[in-house]
């Protein structure tokens, strides 16, 4: 497969060529580089409503959406005018200010989980953030987290499973020592026993389970709300925290995001991306109790000089009072629903071996007919047919997250006509990728 260029990419590999001599390679986040699909990454020069434009004029129907935290599309004008508005007032004071109090409201009134918050500047440092809370109020120092989530580049969180059946963590990336990575045990998702048994042998070690309630960031690898329940049961009978990774299931899969989805209470959740409005906030919440343990009430020191500025607290809160509106998340998940299932169906007419699994707004192009649950049941070799739709779907204007472990998301900025011409480039791209798999077939 040549992957012929259609659409000029000049001005974006010139850039790109450019910014090597800047970023290690050439980029300030790693998947941005495109390395797992085709060409150089884009510039892209501006984006309003469902649509963004690179610096050589392609005009793309984003479903990356910043990676999550466009839920209302690009240059929302509520989202906007709040913004505008604040900036002219000065940016960062390092001081309380009414916006972080108006946001704090506006989740703490709507959200039964959780009881006190701290706003943070990403997702990461949420993670990093109730990680060190948990330990300090549990006074214990392992933690237990599944294969196939992801939860930021925390130490203790680039781990993955060792060799054998030991479950003890070796690290995943240079640089996080192996005897950081021994207090995290890695277990695969769903397997009660192993969790039992690993909880039984090390429950007065262990801080907390963490977990992405729904998995989207290696694939989306819906779980059974029956295993969320399970984690709840097990968490309680061993003493140990639980808590819910909901950077991108926050305020995304409904306002209480999977927490009030599946209806089970964690005792710690994390927030990222939606929360800030596509301005850098993360936040952490939890129970007065076990807030309190925080400095300056508690021990455990957690600060930030951005943290909670009135900038990005105007963002969020715009963009959070958008998200309250009656029906929203039931339009959202229909609209999402229905544009998978268009997918799916001409998937399964042509034989194509893909299905597109989705929850809320969020969406994932899979490959094979079976229902992913666990990251070892993702095929490598199929990313071979992402690559070519990634490709065909910038030749014709639609703009995926450039690898195929990504979810898509959908926001509100999509029209009805957006989807449809989604659908059908989709279908298209998948013509492409399957055609030598078809011939083969009828064969
Ligand atoms: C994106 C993400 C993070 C990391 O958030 P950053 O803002 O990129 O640091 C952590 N956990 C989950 C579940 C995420 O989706």
């Amino acid at each position: 497969m040549k992957f012929e260029q259609r659409i000029p990419r000049e001005t974006s590999a010139r850039l790109f060529e450019e910014a090597q001599q800047y970023f290690p390679g050439g980029v300030n986040s790693p998947v941005r580089a495109f390395r797992s699909v085709s060409g150089p990454p884009l510039f892209i020069a501006e984006g309003h409503g469902s649509h963004m434009t690179d610096v050589d004029g392609n005009r793309f129907l984003d479903f990356c959406c910043s990676w999550g935290p466009l839920i209302h599309g690009h240059d929302h004008a509520h989202i906007r005018d709040k913004v505008i508005d604040t900036v002219r007032k000065g940016t960062s004071f390092g001081t309380p200010n009414l916006l972080s109090n108006q946001l704090g409201q506006l989740i703490l009134d709507n959200h039964r989980y959780v009881e006190r918050l701290r706003f943070v500047s990403s997702g990461t440092e949420a993670v990093m953030s109730a990680l060190r809370l948990a330990r300090g109020y549990t006074g214990r120092s392992k933690i237990i987290k599944f294969d196939g989530c992801y939860h930021g580049h925390v130490d203790s969180l680039l781990v993955k499973a060792g060799s054998g059946l030991a479950t003890f963590g070796t690290s995943s990336s240079a640089g996080v020592p192996e005897n950081v990575a021994r207090d995290t045990l890695v277990l695969p998702l769903g397997d009660r026993d192993l969790l039992e048994q690993t909880l039984t042998e090390f429950s007065s070690e262990i801080a907390c389970i963490i977990v992405e309630p729904i998995p989207a960031n290696n694939g989306l690898l819906i779980q059974d709300r029956s295993w969320l329940e399970c984690l709840r049961i097990k968490a309680w009978k061993h003493n140990v925290l639980l808590i819910f990774d909901e950077v991108i299931s926050g305020f995304r899969v409904g306002f209480e995001g999977a927490a009030g989805l599946y209806d089970v209470q964690p005792d710690i959740i994390t927030f990222g991306k939606v929360i800030g409005g596509g301005f850098p906030v993360g936040a952490y919440g939890a129970s007065k109790e076990i807030m309190d343990f925080i400095a300056p009430v508690g021990p455990v020191y957690q600060a930030g000089t951005l943290s909670a500025n009135p900038v990005a607290m105007a963002a969020g809160l715009a963009a959070l009072e958008l998200c309250l509106e009656p029906g929203f998340y039931e339009r959202q998940a229909s609209r999402t629903d229905q544009m998978a299932t268009q997918i799916e169906a001409y998937a399964r007419e042509q034989g194509y071996p893909l299905h597109v699994p989705h929850i809320g707004s969020i969406f994932w192009l899979a490959f094979g007919t079976e229902r992913i649950e666990r990251a070892d049941q993702i095929d490598p070799d199929n990313m071979k047919y992402f690559k070519m739709i990634h490709h065909e779907l910038l030749q014709t204007g639609v703009y995926l997250g450039p690898s195929g472990y990504e979810v898509g998301f959908v926001s509100s900025a999509h029209s009805e006509v957006d989807l449809q011409e989604a659908v059908a480039k989709i279908c298209a791209a998948m013509d492409v990728a399957f055609a030598a798999e078809a011939v083969l077939s009828v064969d």
